[in-house]
């Protein structure tokens, strides 16, 4: 699983609002979009703001450039209270999904002393929802050193170790 393909991280601004649209999945949010360079190609994709859809869009059809959208984001972001608020839903989820996979662990162990044929599936789940918890805490890092857009910067979190937020 990619780092695009799981995480996302969807800046509110008022720059987007007029193109935006709502939410095929819970309905409540509006679209918005981003972008992220990951190994020097960028890829474009539109996250809900309520929930965690997101889908890829044709780079063809964005007619911003990626230096447009970049200083949008980060102008979006520095909006009073908007980089905290991220970063307390991050760490959030971050937390969430941890415990959340630990518990599967737990289960997954459980189910292989009773000899249950499920412990398997119980430890892949365990793998996705730890999977998820890492990208919460990849989206966070990079909000707080503001590495967002960075080439690199999935490398640069990997070596550094903070999975943990
Ligand atoms: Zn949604």
């Amino acid at each position: 699983m990619t780092p695009i393909k799981a995480g996302f991280a969807v800046v509110r601004g008022n720059w987007n609002a007029l193109r935006s649209r709502s939410c095929p999945r819970c309905g409540r949010g509006r679209l918005y979009e981003f972008s992220e360079v990951v190994e020097g190609t960028t890829y474009f994709a539109q996250g809900c703001n309520m929930c965690d859809f997101y889908e890829f869009t044709d780079s063809e059809a964005v007619s911003e450039t990626l230096s447009v959208r970049r200083r949008q984001t980060l102008s979006a972001l520095n909006e009073q209270g908007v980089r905290e608020k991220l970063l307390r839903r991050y760490k959030w989820w971050s937390r969430i999904y941890l415990f959340a996979s630990l518990l599967c662990v737990l289960l997954s162990l459980a189910l292989l002393f009773n000899g249950n044929r499920y412990f398997g599936s119980a430890a892949l789940l365990g793998m996705f929802v730890l999977v998820r918890a890492f990208l919460a805490s990849y989206r966070f890092w990079q909000i707080r050193e503001d590495r967002l857009f960075a080439p690199g910067a999935f490398k640069e979190w990997f070596k550094k170790g903070a999975w943990i937020v």
